[in-house]
């Protein structure tokens, strides 16, 4: 690794690996690439995983760690700038996150609450309309009936 130049996120696997190091005081290579096997269904190359590891190491982010007294140091646990490093990652997903389930949102036309799973679509005059519930359906007819 050179120098100044942050580490990039460009794959969810690298970024669930920051998680469980956040999550956890001390993972081992083989927990990361079991936990990515299980929640993420994916099988990520030991390399990748590795070489990563190694990249946040070089960076002062990660440091080896054991469990207990007399363990080999196969684990990594994250370091006061890694701690930074993962909230700067994660403030920077948290925001792509939260503009992608906006624009999946409907909202009540009637009222404006946000709409998740469960909502109540009704077509007036052509359109389709969601609302949160029978009552702002009815409430949002009666509006449009009067301005007519
Ligand atoms: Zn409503």
């Amino acid at each position: 690794m050179s120098g100044n130049q942050e580490i990039k996120i460009q794959s969810m696997t690298r970024f669930y690996i920051l998680l469980l190091l956040k999550s956890r005081k001390i993972i081992t290579g083989y927990q990361i690439l079991k936990a990515l096997e299980k929640d993420l269904g994916t099988t990520a190359s030991p390399t990748s995983v590795y070489d990563f590891l190694k990249d946040l190491k070089s960076k002062g982010y990660v440091k080896n760690a054991t469990k207990s007294v007399g363990e080999r140091a196969k684990g990594f646990k994250l370091l006061p700038e890694g701690e930074k490093f993962v909230d700067r990652i994660f403030s920077r997903f948290n925001n792509l996150i939260e503009v992608a389930i906006q624009s999946k949102l409907h909202m009540c036309a009637s009222c404006g609450v946000r709409l998740y799973d469960d909502y109540h679509s009704e077509t007036i005059q052509g359109d389709e309309f969601h609302f949160c519930c029978k009552h702002c359906a009815m409430a949002y007819k009666n509006s449009q009936l009067e301005e007519d």
